[in-house]
């Protein structure tokens, strides 16, 4: 199937809504418009093998360069113009290729006649062809050295226009999808905010055994969640953004996951089975955004190449860079939105790991907050300064010697009897158990005495 039929018939088929459709890539159009600008260099005498002759002057040598750009922006609009600059050596007045057809030979004539009479150097972005033809190798056995040419050369911009209209459809198209996506990303990252609001509201331990139940349930949710990096991994083994195919199977990992668990139907409160689906949602939203952007953005590069195929211009490297589209070429939506889902949302149910004592592993309660902003529990500190020790041992700032009782960190104490009460009772028990150990030798046992 061509892709013209493909590429439309997958934007039927995607159940994408109507305003995205309406957005994507014109690529028929684009199609047409190319054929114009084929046409255009074929009458001037460019046809693609000739500018492929003209583009490898190093393989065929003749005395004429060419480069083609996308210059600034002017002030009628606010893209790039692409720009087709000629460069001849004037020395044989014309271009003396006997390999050039009669039609190319008549227009270098015409535009070297036309070209002001100021000269130029060869510019660094072409090669020179008459610099290859300049070699100096009469000295068998030495590298060959190369003369800079002294001929003059004449620079000749060729106006073309199709091609100015190709591309302004291209970077028109490319500048609303941008803004359809940054529509489309704003509105997710609202609804991830107001759902992470009311994930945590329902949640609230205070609010009874079934909101602290369910808050153990969506801590194992968002973990599976977080393991399946669906749409952008953070793990140094596959880190980056996902394709739309990589995220379909990390999604069902983690459904997967949570079915297994039984995880939703464990869940207690009606809001908490509402908030799920909506999660489920709108990472079906953002999956579709993602198979859209790959769509159009393969379009783009099909219709580019096809653009250097019939031309030999060579433009499907420069254009996504000149353009510099924030979105469609960059794919940082995937990444952003994880972000959000992750300070939004699976920050709205804390989870133990980011609250542990990085010496002891175990809740770090109580919790003391050093100058330096890290965080260990008291226990491991007091051994620590027994031991004068001066440094902290994430960051090695010297700052423990200053450590007292206006370090201790009241707020997040609070927290953490509120969220972890389990852990905390737990860790405040292991605490005893070690200091008393302490006092009365190694094997006091704190359990109750019992009499033989
Ligand atoms: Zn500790
Ligand atoms: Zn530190």
């Amino acid at each position: 199937m061509k892709f013209a039929q493909e590429f439309r018939k997958s934007l039927q088929r995607g159940g994408f809504p109507q305003k995205w459709v309406d957005s994507a890539v014109p690529y028929r159009q684009l199609k047409k418009c190319l054929k114009k600008v084929t046409q255009e260099l074929c009458e001037l005498g460019l046809d693609k093998d000739t500018v492929a002759r003209l583009a490898a002057g190093a393989k065929h040598p003749s005395t004429v360069g060419f480069h083609y750009i996308f210059d600034g922006k002017d002030g009628a609009s606010k893209h790039f113009r692409p720009k087709l600059t000629f460069f001849i050596h004037i020395q044989d007045e014309v271009a003396v290729d006997a390999q050039l057809t009669p039609p190319t030979r008549s227009f270098l004539e015409t535009i070297a006649s036309r070209a002001p009479k100021a000269l130029t150097d060869w510019p660094d972005q072409v090669e020179s062809p008459a610099m290859t033809e300049s070699i100096d190798d009469s000295n068998p056995g030495e590298a060959p050295v190369l003369r800079s040419n002294p001929s003059p050369v004449r620079r000749v911009e060729v106006p073309l226009v199709f091609d100015g209209e190709f591309f302004d459809i291209l970077q028109t198209d490319v500048s609303n999808l941008d803004a359809l996506q940054e529509e489309e990303q704003d509105k997710l990252v609202n609804q991830i905010t107001t759902l992470g609001h009311e994930i945590s509201k329902a949640t609230k331990p205070t609010r009874g055994r079934k909101a602290r139940d369910d808050l153990e349930i969506w801590r194992g949710i968002f973990v599976s969640y977080v393991d399946a990096c669906v749409f952008f991994s953070t793990r140094e083994i596959d880190h980056g953004a996902r394709t739309s195919a990589q995220a379909v199977m990390q999604l069902q990992w983690f459904q997967d996951q949570v079915l297994s668990r039984k995880l939703i139907q464990r869940l207690r409160l009606d809001k908490s089975r509402q908030a799920y689906i909506r999660f489920l949602n709108m990472n079906a939203l953002l999956l579709q955004m993602l198979k859209f952007q790959e769509m159009n953005s393969l379009a783009v590069t099909k219709i580019l190449k096809k653009f250097d195929k019939r031309t030999s211009l060579g433009v499907s490297r420069v254009f996504p860079t000149t353009v510099q589209s924030t979105h469609l070429f960059a794919g940082s939506a995937a990444r952003d939105i994880c972000a959000q889902m992750s300070s939004e949302l699976i920050a709205v149910v804390p989870q133990l790991d980011d609250y542990l004592c990085p010496i002891c592993f175990a809740v770090a309660y109580w919790p003391i907050r050093l100058d330096c902003q890290h965080v260990f529990c008291s226990r491991c500190l007091v051994k620590m300064s027994r031991k004068v020790e001066k440094y902290c041992p994430l960051c090695r700032a010297e700052v423990l010697m200053q450590a007292g009782l206006d370090n201790l960190d009241s707020k997040r104490a609070a927290f953490l009897r509120e969220y972890f009460p389990k852990e905390v009772k737990e860790k405040i028990r292991a605490n005893e158990r070690e200091r008393n150990r302490e006092i009365f030798g190694p094997n006091y046992s704190d359990s109750p005495c019992s009499v033989m």
